[in-house]
């Protein structure tokens, strides 16, 4: 290893953050007890948000931003991981409150890490990442209600994003027949080829709903919020359980407990960021088993670092499609 590396760090300025890659060493890197050679990070919803400033998603600055990383083990104080030991960092607040991914190496806490399955590259870890962890996190709270795929159609929202794209792909090669709701039709083609197999516009699913509407869908995988999780709701069969994740399209939830008290819908929230140890090991596993990698490198896009700064914060305004895979090497 080299003494320096290249991070990508925001500094607090009056015109908000400014983001620019840095050669830093060591001593410069936080407290933890496990360093990392960081292989890949990726591009996620709160990493978009984290570059421009919206939302106060950084605690403090100078800040690595980055929610997730993987690589390998280059030094410990941990009893748990060795040095040469392949690991996955996402959540507890990495990226946020502590220096995260976008970097050649970092050190953090052996708490936060898990192993990465042996038959996983990095690469697909981080095409996975959080995005796909929280899709997963989906998939688990609907089986847990115990939906099956005869139980009838689920539907997907913010479908061609990164955790609906994971979440169109798990859910079809589990054999559920999945919808998927874009406000980009020439996505179509694309989430077809991921398992979906009919579509709905994010217009009429935005549309204002009715407190009960025709009975639709066995289970939901909701990353949008506001009027489309509201209408979602109104269109649940019974006994249905929508796995709620997102706020793309808004923090609120216009809806009535219609849903709850007359079809005993089921509103599952799913949180990625502080999920167990033990719950993120069953994720990631079946992960590994359940998300085909054909589908996963066709959602998958390779981007350098150094074009985060430009780049990255499109995924706020749902340009990105599938999953952003961040190199830091390059
Ligand atoms: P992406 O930007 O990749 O996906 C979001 C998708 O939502 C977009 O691609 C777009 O899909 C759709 N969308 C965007 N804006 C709107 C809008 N105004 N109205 C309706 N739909 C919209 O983000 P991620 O997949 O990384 O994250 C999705 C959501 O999940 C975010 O809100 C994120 O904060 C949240 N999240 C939550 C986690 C948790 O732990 N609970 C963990 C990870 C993410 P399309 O073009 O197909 O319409």
């Amino acid at each position: 290893m080299t003494d320096t590396f290249t991070a990508l760090v925001l500094r607090e300025t009056d015109d908000g953050p400014v983001g620019a890659l840095e050669q830093l060493t060591d001593a410069d890197l936080p407290d933890g007890d496990v360093t990392v050679a960081v292989d890949y990070s990726s591009l996620n919803y709160k990493d978009g948000m984290a570059l421009t400033g919206a939302a106060r998603i950084v605690r403090s600055y100078p800040m690595v931003p980055g929610i997730d990383l993987t690589g390998t083990v280059i030094a410990s104080e941990s009893p748990d991981f060795a040095v040469g030991d392949a690991v996955i960092s996402t959540g507890f607040a990495v990226g946020e409150r502590y220096w995260g991914g976008y970097t050649e190496r970092q050190r953090v806490r052996s708490e936060w890490l898990v192993k990465r399955p042996s038959d996983m590259t990095a690469l697909t870890a981080m095409a996975i990442g959080t995005a796909g962890l929280t899709a997963m996190l989906c998939v688990l709270a609907i089986e847990d209600a115990g939906v099956e795929p005869s139980d009838g159609p689920v539907v997907v929202t913010g479908a061609a994003g990164g955790v609906g794209s994971i979440a169109v792909a798990v859910l079809s090669g589990l054999g559920y027949e999945v919808t998927a709701v874009t406000g980009r039709p020439e996505t179509h083609e694309y989430l077809a080829g991921l398992g979906a197999s009919a579509f709905l516009s994010r217009e009429e699913m935005t549309e204002q709903a009715r407190p009960l509407d025709k009975e639709t869908w066995a289970a939901a995988v909701d990353t949008v919020g506001s009027s489309m999780l509201a209408k979602v709701l109104s269109q649940m069969k019974y006994g249905g359980t929508v796995a709620a994740c997102g706020l793309a399209g808004g923090p609120d939830l216009p809806t009535t407990v219609m849903p709850f008290i007359l079809r005993a819908v089921r509103l599952q929230g799913v949180e990625s960021v502080t999920t167990p140890i033990a719950t993120r090991t069953v994720a990631w596993d079946r992960l590994g088993r359940d998300l085909a990698q054909d589908l996963l490198a066709s959602m998958t896009e390779v981007v350098p670092m150094s074009e985060l700064i430009d780049r990255g914060p499109s995924i706020l305004a749902g340009q990105v499609r599938g999953r952003w895979v961040v190199d830091p090497a390059v």
